[in-house]
């Protein structure tokens, strides 16, 4: 089989970890028969250095008549580039929101995946995280409170600000579709979190859930208040698998979650759209401090290539090669700095690369 990958190398260390990542994606490729063709398309930094704006018509339609598009990190330092000078408009972080837009990626995924081997960086307790901890936070990502209406205003000399949260059933409905779909190729277990002893719109989302949950009789599924969820990531996150939330909910439980596993350079993500397509990308950014010296970790990156391998393309054999080859490293010793610890041995960003395609 051949794919059409729209590639976004992007700006700071993201040349150097996508060119790692397409490495071990063509090793993957050799070994478990198929082929990617390649598009490299320019946002962020580099489309404003060559357009003048961070996405243009073109690299969206790029994107569009790709299968998926893999990405590093966009943008720069921002009080010293001169991209942040330009209006907000036209600074390079506008060009992935018009991009996720342009695509309609409403689906965030955020794997939080403890490795033995760096459970040292993990701030919990190791009786807590004894085994390891392997869940999947689903996130909404185009609805409620960040996309409502929203207004100030002042009433007899006071000050008011409104933030309107709503969603309808169809949105729910097709990220709860998504949230399903995924706990069938994981553990299928998911979580729906809410605040329905509050809110209307949880209420609506956790009878969406129900009428979806009927269509997967082999997926357990528990509804969580939101403040629940957050005490039991850290009291005991051996016990989700997929967590399916709404934006905002998503957004804090996310940035929750990751911190428990340590490390922002392993990290990957993925945003997906109702099709196979989506946007797969590492959760940090594009670490300009460390731009150019073959430091940066491109496993973040490497791990972001597996999950489009597994949810775009189900090519769900050789994503779990390229995971194993991950972990094998990783018990093998070998580390970039932001992993490094005593008595392991130190490896660039090409090397990690190098050393990851060895083991696939
Ligand atoms: P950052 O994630 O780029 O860096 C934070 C710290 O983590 C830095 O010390 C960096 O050196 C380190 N780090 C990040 N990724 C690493 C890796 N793979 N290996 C080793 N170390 C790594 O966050 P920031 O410094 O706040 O932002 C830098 C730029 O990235 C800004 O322009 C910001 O807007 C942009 N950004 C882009 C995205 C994206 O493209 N999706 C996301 C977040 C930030």
């Amino acid at each position: 089989m051949n794919y059409k990958v729209a590639v976004i190398k992007g700006d700071g260390i993201g040349p150097e970890i996508v060119t790692e990542a397409q490495k071990v994606l063509d090793k993957a490729g050799e070994k478990f028969g198929f082929s990617l063709d390649y598009k490299e398309v320019l946002m962020g930094g580099a489309s404003i250095d060559v357009h003048g704006i961070p996405l243009t018509d073109e690299a969206i339609a790029d994107c569009k008549a790709s299968d998926a598009v893999l990405m590093g990190a966009i943008g720069g330092n921002t009080s010293t580039s001169p991209w942040y000078k330009l209006e907000p408009s036209k600074r390079p972080e506008a060009g992935l929101l018009a991009l996720r837009k342009a695509l309609n990626l409403f689906a965030n995924l955020r794997p939080a995946y403890l490795y033995e081997e760096l459970k040292g960086a993990c701030p919990l307790k190791e009786e807590i995280t004894e085994g390891g901890f392997d869940m999947m936070i689903m996130r909404e990502l185009t609805g409620g409170l960040y996309f409502g209406e929203r207004k100030t205003i002042e009433e007899n000399g006071v000050r008011k600000a409104y933030d309107s949260l709503t969603y309808d059933e169809n949105e729910i409905r097709r990220i709860a579709k998504r949230g399903f779909d995924i706990a069938m190729k994981r553990n299928k277990k998911v979580t729906s979190v809410d605040k329905a002893n509050v809110l209307d719109s949880s209420r609506l989302w956790r009878k969406v859930v129900e009428e979806v949950a009927k269509d997967y009789p082999e997926v357990s599924y528990e509804h969580m208040l939101v403040d629940n969820c957050a005490m039991q990531l850290v009291r005991d996150p051996k016990q989700f698998d997929v967590i399916l939330t709404e934006n905002m909910f998503g957004d804090i439980l996310s940035d929750e979650a990751s911190m428990v596993t340590g490390s922002i350079g392993m990290l990957s993500s993925a945003s997906l759209n109702e099709t196979k397509f989506g946007l797969y990308e590492p959760s940090h950014g594009s670490a300009p401090d460390i731009a150019g010296q073959n430091i940066a970790n491109p496993i973040a990156t490497i791990l972001s290539a597996a999950m489009m391998l597994r949810f775009s393309f189900d090519l769900d054999e050789a994503a779990d090669a390229i995971e194993a080859a991950v972990k094998k490293v990783l018990e093998d010793g070998y580390r970039t700095v932001d992993i490094m610890s005593e008595g392991m041995t130190k490896a660039g960003t090409k090397e990690m690369g190098d050393l990851i395609c060895e083991r696939l």
